[in-house]
């Protein structure tokens, strides 16, 4: 039987309320759906609408999901075309049960897009975590300047809630004036973009985050001519992995660049424990870092801020950040969150367990005999909460699991 098709349609562009949207009809099984992408007016010179690059790696996974190949009038650039149609979709749909192998019935079109916005950009996203900061920190002030970031993005591509709708548009915009103030402090240019592309495709954020981030530049490839995408795990740890693509972005990046646009991924050759080292040498993470995945500050609470937290007490600069995380609690409860790091080090089904390992390594010397038996203890009851509630690891450990800490 042969797969149903999904349609993109051309692309267009219109002024809108808030700036300039990209509009494209996606058509399947005889429904429309209207897809935009809306940014700031200054930068309409930058949209690429005369290809749709952009469109078909947001769409891919969802396509391959759903068995459904896709046909457009809009042409793709061919060195994309190349590397979706003889990489990605044969290795994803090999190695991944969930996604099915799907054909592009697109014509390509060879070649680099004119740049109509005179400008090479070099871009890196904004998200306030240790990752992030890394990648943005690193890519500041080098000698290569051609390599030196110059542009901020921050998008409503998932990680404000990956279904879309209200509450992430909502949770979206409350962050845009602090990713302004880390742009400003760092003299780099900003890059806002809006989507209600979410709501159609209703699949994970970690499930399908470096395709739904990555198709944003694609967008803008007449501004962007680099792009670092920060890596969530180190180049050894690659695998396939259903639940989160960033374990295979030594395959996605690379495939999903073009003649215009090089996406490299940033901070895979160092621990996570090296970047939190590397970032602490600058104040701006001093007032700006934001690991928290529970609410929109950190609530010193969560799983992944006690993980960071307990990294920083380690590294013995746990102090320079107490603009940003509760340290006399730490400093009342210490041991409650060493507890916690010895049921999760010993864990192996949680992604993270070796980097609370890693802490362990740090602050090994401060653990009791009663830290390690109440550990044991731990363990048993997150073991047992996680088999009666039924919660996944993977993308939704933080947003099922650990977050309700
Ligand atoms: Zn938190």
């Amino acid at each position: 039987m042969s797969n149903k098709i999904l349609k993109i349609g051309r692309p267009y562009i219109k002024d809108s309320d808030n700036g300039v949207r990209l509009y494209s009809d996606l058509s399947l099984d005889n429904k429309k759906y209207t897809i935009w992408y809306e940014f700031d007016s200054k930068y309409k010179n930058a949209i690429t609408f005369e290809r749709i690059d952009g469109i078909v790696v947001n769409v891919l996974l969802y396509a391959m999901e759903h068995s459904l190949d896709i046909t457009s009038d809009q042409p793709i650039t061919e060195e994309l075309m190349y590397s979706l149609e003889n990489s990605l979709i044969p290795a994803i749909s090999k190695n991944i049960h969930k996604y099915k192998r799907i054909k592009l019935l697109l014509k390509s079109e060879a070649g680099t897009l004119s740049n109509d916005s005179g400008v090479n950009a070099v871009g890196a996203s904004a998200s306030g975590g240790v990752d992030s900061f890394y990648t943005l920190l690193k890519h500041t002030g080098m000698e290569k300047s051609d390599f030196n970031v110059t542009h901020l993005t921050f998008f409503n591509a998932g990680a404000s809630g990956a279904f879309g709708g209200d509450k992430a548009r909502e949770r979206y915009h409350e962050r845009i004036d602090w990713i302004k103030s880390v742009a400003d402090e760092l003299g780099l240019e900003m890059v806002c973009v809006d989507t209600n592309i979410n709501e159609f495709l209703k699949q994970g954020h970690e499930a399908t985050n470096t395709y739904r981030t990555l198709a944003i530049p694609l967008l803008m490839q007449k501004l962007f001519s680099k792009y670092y995408f920060a890596s969530s795990y180190e180049f050894a740890e690659f695998k396939f992995k259903e639940t989160d693509t960033s374990f295979y972005d030594i395959l996605n990046l690379p495939c999903l660049s073009t003649p215009n646009l090089k996406f490299y991924l940033s901070g895979a050759e160092v621990s996570r424990n090296e970047k939190l080292q590397f970032i602490s040498k600058y104040p701006i993470t001093y007032n700006k870092l934001n690991v928290c995945v529970a609410q929109a500050h950190n609530c010193s609470k969560c799983d992944k801020c006690r993980r960071t937290m307990i990294a920083l007490y380690g590294l013995k600069k746990l102090d320079l950040y107490k603009n940003v995380f509760d340290v006399d609690y730490f400093n009342k409860h210490k041991h409650e969150y060493f507890r916690i790091m010895m049921a999760l080090r010993s864990w192996k089904e949680v992604p993270v367990w070796h980097e609370w390992n890693d802490n362990y390594k740090l602050v090994r010397r401060e653990v009791s005999l009663l830290d390690r038996f109440l550990g044991k203890i731990t363990l048993l009851y997150r073991v047992m909460r996680r088999k009666i509630y039924k919660t996944s690891f993977g993308k939704s450990i933080y947003e099922k699991y650990v977050k309700k800490d």
